[in-house]
């Protein structure tokens, strides 16, 4: 099977019940028109490529599939529904590109002015139709709390429709255990089960793991691979949960001091820390360790990835070390293109990065977005004004 048809035939045990098989095969194959390869990289290590989507970046895969499930759930309702999303980056690229065009739906994204890059900024402000941007006062914490205040605010809950698009939705983590499942039908016959390792923020993407673990994937050993900001591996390692404010590192996508998923994962294994431990392996990984995996594996093997990826590709050397595992595959899964992070790659490959056409062409676009102060009065009235 190929990807569209591999997860058509997953959700269909998933979701039949909810949504018409032959509008499942349609939703999969719309929001799955890229391709995912498994490249080997070594005799030992593959890497899947989540980044061909049309915002470079893994994110697409959750938003695209929800955005659909939701216009499927929309056709017939009495109103439009409003998404309203909180970013400190890349979501909201994956979410505006995702829900563009999708009929009675509309989308509002939140994110801090000044404090995301350009090319997200364009990402969010340029697309116009059914997408609107809201440049908030303030920080990305400013940014999740007016979402969450608006979603407990009786007036707004009254006069709209509110559904939110972030990665503690089920909506998104169901779509992301399908590439595990086609990552594994990758590996050569007979090859014994894979280790996989996961660069981690808020732990969507690790949680997606799970799932797909508990529909009976063969799964070795999961990798949580994270930055400097390791509250998940800490937690594995002492039992304790200690969620602080996120430090700035080169992978800031993963720069998470709460992450949003720890209680689905504890919950999911019951608080037992010794089952948790058995399925998964935390590692922290520094900047300069992450800088450096870059330079070594183009200067080894020719090839080029992001900060997240390289997280994740040491974690998993670290791995099969302490594990003394030669046996098992392993699986890197690689969230973003070494474009996106242009400025480290360059520098730790001597090597311009290639820039694909997609991302250039948001430069020539205009750009629409609304200043607001970081309070529910200026998104009550954003709303008021538009919908
Ligand atoms: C969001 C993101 C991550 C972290 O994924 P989680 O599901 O939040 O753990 C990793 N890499 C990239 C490039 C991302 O955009």
């Amino acid at each position: 099977m190929n990807f569209p048809e591999m997860a058509f035939a997953i959700s269909t045990h998933l979701l039949s019940d909810e949504i018409p098989i032959s509008e499942l095969e349609r939703i999969c194959h719309s929001a799955f028109d890229f391709e995912v390869p498994l490249k080997k990289i070594t005799p030992e290590i593959s890497v899947l490529e989540l980044f061909h989507g049309p915002t470079l970046a893994f994110k697409d895969f959750g938003a695209r599939f929800m955005a659909l499930v939701l216009r499927y759930v929309a056709r017939n309702a009495p109103r439009r529904i409003i998404v309203l999303t909180a970013t400190s980056g890349d979501t909201g690229g994956a979410v505006a590109s995702g829900f563009l065009g999708v009929e009675n739906v509309d989308v509002v994204i939140l994110y801090p002015d000044g404090k995301v890059s350009d090319m997200q900024r364009r990402q969010l402000t340029t697309m116009g139709e059914n997408i609107k941007a809201l440049a908030v006062h303030g920080t990305f914490d400013d940014c999740q709390r007016l979402v969450k205040e608006a979603f407990l605010d009786r007036v707004l809950q009254a006069k709209y429709q509110l559904c939110s698009a972030n990665s503690i939705n089920i909506g998104r983590l169901i779509p992301q255990s399908f590439y595990y499942f086609y990552a594994y039908s990758q590996l050569e016959a007979d090859t014994p089960p894979p280790i996989i390792s996961i660069p981690s923020g808020n732990y969507g993407n690790l949680t997606a793991s799970l799932l797909a673990k508990r529909m009976g994937l063969p799964i070795k050993q999961l990798i949580a691979a994270s930055n400097e900001n390791d509250v998940f591996p800490e937690y594995l390692n002492s039992g304790t949960f200690r969620p602080r404010t996120s430090l700035e590192t080169y992978s800031s996508a993963m720069d998470v001091g709460n992450p949003s998923n720890f209680s689905r994962i504890i919950d999911l294994y019951q608080h037992d820390l010794n089952a948790l431990n058995q399925d998964i392996t935390g590692f922290k990984i520094t900047d300069e360790e992450t800088a450096a995996t870059i330079s070594e594996l183009y200067k080894n093997q020719g090839y080029i990835i992001d900060p997240h990826t390289a997280v994740a590709y040491l974690a998993l050397q670290r791995y099969r070390i302490q594990a003394n595992d030669h046996i098992s595959p392993g699986i890197v899964l690689s969230t973003a293109h070494a474009s996106k992070f242009a400025d480290l790659v360059e520098k730790q490959t001597g090597k311009p990065v290639e820039i694909p056409e997609r991302l250039y062409s948001l430069l020539a676009k205009t750009e629409i977005f609304k200043k607001v102060d970081a309070t529910l009065a200026d998104v009550h009235a954003f709303l008021q004004a538009n919908f």
